[in-house]
């Protein structure tokens, strides 16, 4: 079913009612190295892979010639594969060239591929036995960005989850708010000033700007999730006794009025101070979506599975826009994390689990919405059957949360169908 539903109809969704296994067309977990790098500034990226690999994150992250990239690829060649010479020995020798060279790189992450998975490479006990070595200098991780049964955020999550051992244990009886999830830093600027205004002390980003921006984490620890791929450092984080926040993400202006409602209300903050203090940027972020509406409203939008951004995103056009939503594909579903979306969304939108390609194609051909959101593999061939497309991939990359991001959001999905619009006229003129 897919109608206009208003935000009052809502009783609250159940979550997947389908799940589908089989052929994946999606980005693999070095993709997240993209944002990762950018908002992480002293870190450095080491990918152990293929040369694959390397083409994969040189074309997507755009390397400026003259800039000293902060990530590399440390290439399997075939003797490597044929367990023929010793990796380790290989990783530890470019390691010490790469921080001789390098004085500003203060964490390391080896980043694990589908190669290094295939011929078992134990990257994790590498990354111990370097840390060893360069003690004090460097703090070295490893996680995985394989794309064998993984999708692209998922690299961020194991990325987080890598240097959850690595933070400071939190001061018995003392308490601070942990924003969980990359956010750019003029996201984390604006929510840092509404904090401050409301009076939460004690915050921190996690990953910060800087790799020596280490949150501590006790029983203390309120958690709060930016993005929705970061469910297995949330679980570690709170093996650690930190607790967290059930929330809408801060997408849109009733996603972030919701997001800071929650924190507010687990900080103890009367209603009062939070309904002042949010009010004013509100009212302006309505505003800003109220204008790309007549864009929006009565249009029928699909969702395929890619970036586990799917859920919150139709909730934010169905709350806001007046969509019309087809389906929802996600790629992973976490109810966990999707515990302050699911009550927000209509329990009649169809929600698939899963990737099966063929037969997820198939309903998007059925269903002819005027626009589908998914992986860049797929959108040629869309655009091609004469159907409208967005990257989702690009809901990861550009600064959308926040009550000043909402207007940017609401024209990111409009501005596919405005220049649709545009070429229709402009094909009669
Ligand atoms: S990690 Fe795997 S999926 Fe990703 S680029 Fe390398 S070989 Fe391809």
């Amino acid at each position: 079913m897919s109608s206009v539903i208003a935000s009052s109809e809502v009783v609250g969704h159940a979550g997947p009612g389908e799940q589908e296994r089989g052929q994946r067309a999606v980005f693999c977990g070095l993709t997240s190295i993209i944002w990762l790098h950018r908002r992480i500034q002293d870190a450095f990226f080491l990918v152990v892979g293929s040369r694959t690999c390397a083409h994969l994150i040189q074309s997507a992250a755009g390397v400026m010639i003259f800039a000293e990239p902060r990530f590399a690829t440390a290439i399997l060649q075939e003797r490597d594969l044929a367990g023929m010479a010793d990796c380790n020995e290989e990783l530890e020798r470019v390691v010490a060239e790469l921080l001789g060279r390098r004085s500003g790189i203060k964490r390391l992450f080896l980043v694990g591929s589908c190669p290094s998975e295939v011929i078992k490479l134990d990257l994790e006990t590498a990354a111990a036995k370097l840390q060893a070595k360069h003690d004090n200098r460097v703090r070295i991780s490893a996680f995985s960005g394989s794309g064998i049964e993984t999708t692209f955020t998922q690299g961020e999550d194991q990325c987080l989850q890598s240097t959850v051992k690595d933070l400071p244990v939190l001061a018995e009886g003392a308490r601070n708010l942990v924003v969980v999830g990359t956010v750019s830093d003029i996201v984390e600027d604006q929510f840092r000033r509404i904090f401050s205004d409301l009076g939460v002390e004690d915050v921190h980003f996690y990953p910060g700007r800087r790799a020596q921006e280490l949150a501590p984490i006790g029983p203390g620890t309120q958690l709060i999730a930016a993005q929705p791929f970061v469910g297995e450092t949330v679980r570690a984080l709170q093996a650690r006794g930190a607790s967290l926040i059930s929330a809408p993400f801060p997408l849109g202006a009733e996603g972030s009025r919701g997001w800071f409602e929650a924190i507010g209300d687990a900080w103890g903050i009367d209603s009062d101070t939070v309904a002042r203090v949010l009010e004013l940027p509100y009212q302006r972020s309505k505003r800003a979506v109220a204008a790309q509406f007549d864009k929006l409203s009565g249009r029928a939008v699909h969702f395929l599975p890619d970036s586990q951004l799917e859920i919150p995103m139709a909730r934010f056009l169905t709350e806001e826009c007046g969509v019309a939503i087809k389906e929802i594909g996600t790629p992973y579903h976490d109810a966990l994390m999707m515990s302050g979306e699911l009550s927000r969304l209509h329990p009649d939108i169809k929600i698939v689990e899963g990737q099966d390609l063929d037969p997820a194609l198939e309903r998007v051909r059925s269903n002819r919405p005027d626009l589908t959101i998914c992986g860049m593999g797929i959108a040629n061939a869309l655009e091609a059957e004469g159907l409208r497309t967005k990257w989702s991939i690009e809901l990861v990359f550009s600064p959308v949360q926040g009550f000043d991001q909402a207007g940017d959001l609401a024209a990111l999905f409009a501005k596919p169908l405005v220049r649709e619009a545009v070429l229709e006229v402009g094909s009669w003129s």
